[in-house]
């Protein structure tokens, strides 16, 4: 006899049950191991940190500190077991991944409402409600049923991920903005200009540009924000990016990439003008200050509605972290920019969030069936245990018929559902940012950037006591 069934017991899967049996739930937790590992998994523990042992900053003025914070003061599981295992890491929250996955086992088992389950769930169950926590390699049978639910088109295989600065690190003098031709038409620097500019190595106007178009018309005007390159300038930046340092793809990672998705290294690598004839294209844009149009643009667009951080258009990319800041600082206009969030790509199973799941983090086509953790389309150990505890706690207030109350969107808490919700062009999961965090009222004045983040995470803690003490 169980209230919930939640599939995969890794952060999520352990937070979200542990959540639900706190509020008096009974859950059955499915995990395929021992009987079968994901690639990247070398033990039978549940929650095992597969990569790096950090959890990273601890800060307050720094957002992935701030949400570790909040996760801590609403009783999570996760932030109490890396507190009793952290190790000494400076200004980060680091753990004994062994001693982590133990505490976190040791919970999960001897809670006396979950009973857990070793299998490997092959397709979605049919008990509702049911919650999927399968993480970034959930297992290929239950990825093709979740695929064949869903749509195809709605779940990725591996994401592409373009870096983000914040805005007030951009030097504004260089850059301007303007989408292409005036009303749009400003590559789509992801998949799709990028799946334009390797079919079709030519600069006039291409078939897909209509619909370009009409993307960035509803974006509006100025959109876009514009680095422009002379030629010098460009072809330093090319062979920069084919000359740096790449993360190396790890066995399970050999990827087949898509072509409408490929790092920028690999497409500067094909051959000198590529970037240029592809998402560094310069058609229908004029620098202001020349009155010309440049050699070549990187186009930056915005990540949050009130513009407080933008992505590098098309510019997903495997270079090492210092190689990203080394190289992309070569951009005019970012010499000094300050990246919220790197660049990458690897094996990730997530879902088009925006597009598939309502409130409570359920599919609106299959009602009952919640997605918590990596699959649900965040990045991140700190942010998948959030994602499992948000989960939870809506699915809970939805099981005790009460109208849903998530965590307000000036938490990081509430930022985790505030990009699950953005619609973006490609859907890419991401690590917590401060974009994801409403934004301070203009009557606090234009502060610096370390004191508005102190600023709003007073705020989000001050907000999230109050939204916890209702609850
Ligand atoms: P997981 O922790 O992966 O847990 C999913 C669980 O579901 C697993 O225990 C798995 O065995 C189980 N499962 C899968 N399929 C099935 C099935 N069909 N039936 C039953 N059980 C199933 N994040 C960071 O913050 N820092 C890093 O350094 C980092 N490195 C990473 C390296 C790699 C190679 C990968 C793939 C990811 C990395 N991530 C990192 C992201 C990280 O995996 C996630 O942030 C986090 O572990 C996801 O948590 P999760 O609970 O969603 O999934």
């Amino acid at each position: 006899q169980h209230d919930v069934v939640v599939v995969g017991g890794g952060l999520a899967g352990c937070e979200t049950a542990y959540q639900l049996a706190q509020r008096g739930l009974r859950v059955r937790l499915v995990e395929m191991k021992p009987h079968k590992r994901t690639p990247a998994q070398t033990s039978d523990r549940m929650a095992e940190l597969v990569c790096s042992n950090s959890l990273r900053g601890a800060a307050l003025s720094n957002a992935v500190g701030l949400l570790k914070e909040e996760l801590r003061r609403v009783g999570s599981l996760a932030l109490r077991c890396a507190d009793e295992t952290s190790v000494p890491a400076g200004g980060a929250l680091a753990v004994d991944r062994e001693r982590f996955a133990e505490a976190m086992t040791r919970e999960i088992e001897a809670h006396p409402r979950i009973t857990v389950e070793h299998r490997e769930v092959t397709e979605i169950p049919a008990e509702r409600p049911v919650i999927l926590a399968t993480g970034p390699l959930t297992s290929d049978a239950l990825a093709a049923s979740l695929a064949a639910a869903v749509g195809a088109e709605h779940l990725a295989y591996y994401d592409a991920i373009a870096p983000i600065v914040s805005a007030d690190s951009i030097d504004w003098s260089r850059v301007w903005k303007q989408s292409r031709y005036g009303k749009g038409g400003a590559v789509r620097g992801d998949r799709a200009a990028q799946r334009e500019q390797t079919a079709q190595p030519d600069r006039a106007a291409q078939p897909e540009d209509a619909a370009e178009r009409r993307d960035d018309a509803e974006a509006g005007d100025e959109a876009y924000v514009n680095c422009p390159f002379d030629e010098a300038q460009y072809k330093a930046f090319v062979q920069a990016l084919v000359a740096s340092d790449k993360v190396e793809a790890r066995a399970f990672e050999e990827v087949r990439y898509f072509e409408g998705c490929l790092p920028c290294e690999v497409m500067a690598a094909r051959g000198e003008q590529t970037l240029a004839f592809g998402p560094m294209k310069p058609v229908g844009l004029t620098d202001p200050r020349t009155g010309r149009r440049p050699y070549a643009v990187l186009q930056l667009r915005p990540e949050d509605e009130a513009a407080t951080a933008y992505n590098l258009v098309g510019f997903q990319t495997r270079m090492k972290y210092a190689e990203q800041l080394r190289v992309f600082r070569m951009v005019p206009g970012l010499e000094e920019a300050e990246f919220l969030r790197m660049g990458s790509v690897h094996r990730n199973t997530f879902v088009d969030a925006p597009a598939l799941l309502g409130p409570a983090m359920e599919l609106r086509a299959m009602p009952g069936v919640h997605l918590a953790g990596q699959i649900s389309g965040v990045e991140g150990y700190v942010e998948s245990a959030a994602a499992g505890f948000v989960c939870a706690i809506l699915l809970a207030q939805q099981l005790r018929n009460e109208p849903l109350r998530p965590p307000p969107p000036t938490t990081a808490l509430g930022g985790i559902l505030t990009h699950l919700g953005r619609k973006q062009p490609t859907y890419q999961p991401s690590n917590i940012t401060w974009a994801h965090i409403a934004p301070l009222d203009p009557a606090h004045g234009k502060l610096r950037k370390r004191a508005r983040y102190e600023v709003m995470a007073e705020r989000a803690l001050r907000d999230l006591d109050a939204w916890w003490a209702a609850g």
